[in-house]
């Protein structure tokens, strides 16, 4: 299953595709919300470990649905207006980031998402204690090596696609600028022609 790094990957490659702008290491903030974002559908298992001491408990329910992906979408892309604390993030970008987990969890795992809760529900099966939650984020990422060259491989094609494209319109905005002004010195040259 995709781990959080896996679904970190993911959705920075969904921000890469969805957005205009183009993140950098430095934009650590922006960084930071699309991860948090990727990986909010799987704040059930802290739910599920706090009330019942299972990471399952809850695991793969509403918070795996297009529905949660909406709403929090909503809520997400609502934040970067009210706060400047906030990234201003689009709400499709918002809710194609969140989405993207739900997605990658119904493709890349054998166990179904709750897709379109509340018209179905589907829960994890088993249990998942503290220790195995926490031994498998930090010592289970290398499984999502695979995703994430794919995720880091696709955004520097998309990054080069349209650095290409960008340099493109500049050459054409130069060329179009230029004719633009031969075209006004031979207006300006009509118009200054002496009278025989
Ligand atoms: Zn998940």
């Amino acid at each position: 299953m995709p781990l959080p790094l896996g679904h970190a990957a993911l959705g920075l490659l969904t921000h890469e595709c969805s957005s205009k702008r183009m993140i950098s290491l430095s934009s650590l903030k922006v960084m930071f919300f699309i991860v948090v974002l990727a990986n909010l559908p799987d704040l059930d298992v802290i739910f599920g470990l706090i009330l019942k001491g299972n990471g399952n408990a809850f695991h793969r329910g509403p918070t795996h649905s297009l529905a949660f992906a909406v709403l929090m979408g909503l809520v997400a892309s609502g934040l970067g207006r009210f706060s400047n604390l906030f990234p201003k993030i689009s709400f499709s970008t918002c809710f194609a980031i969140i989405f993207s987990h739900t997605l990658a969890d119904l493709f890349f795992t054998d166990s179904p998402v709750s897709l379109l809760w509340p018209f179905e529900i589907q829960w994890a099966a088993g249990f998942s204690s503290l220790n195995e939650v926490v031994s498998s984020v930090l010592f289970e990422g290398y499984r999502d090596v695979g995703l994430i060259i794919t995720c880091i491989t696709m955004i520097i094609l998309i990054r080069t696609i349209k650095y290409l494209q960008s340099d493109e319109n500049a050459f054409n905005n130069v060329r179009n600028l230029k004719l633009e002004r031969v075209l006004l010195t031979l207006r300006t040259s009509r118009v200054r022609k002496p009278k025989i």
